[in-house]
C-alpha cells in the first residue's frame, strides 16, 4: 500500500508520512503523535531541529493546526531536540 505524502511544516519538503512526526494541538499544547493515532487535524514536521525551527519562525504550526492563539510547543521541542539541559 503506498503511504501518504505529507509536507513538512519546517522545510515545506513532502515526505512520505512515516518520515515525519506528526503532532496535534490539543488545548494550546502540541502534542507529538508519533504513532499516528490521535483524533483532529494533524501537522508534520520532519525530527530535525532546523525545521522545528522554520516552523517556529514562520508561525506555521498555528497555521497547519489552525490554532488562532501561541502554541505551546515544549512537548515538541523535548522529541526533536531532546530533554532540554536547564
Ligand atoms: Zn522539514
Amino acid at each position: 500500500m503506498p503511504s501518504p505524502v505529507r509536507t513538512c511544516v519546517g522545510c515545506r519538503t513532502r515526505e512520505p508520512a512515516e518520515l515525519l512526526v506528526r503532532m496535534v494541538a490539543r488545548d494550546g499544547l502540541v502534542v507529538p503523535d508519533p504513532g499516528r493515532r490521535l483524533p483532529g487535524r494533524g501537522a508534520h514536521l520532519h525530527r530535525d531541529p532546523a525545521c522545528l525551527a522554520l516552523a517556529e519562525r514562520r508561525h506555521a504550526l498555528s497555521r497547519a493546526l489552525r490554532v488562532p492563539g501561541p502554541l505551546d510547543l515544549s512537548a515538541l521541542r523535548e522529541l526533536v531536540l531532546g530533554p532540554v539541559a536547564r
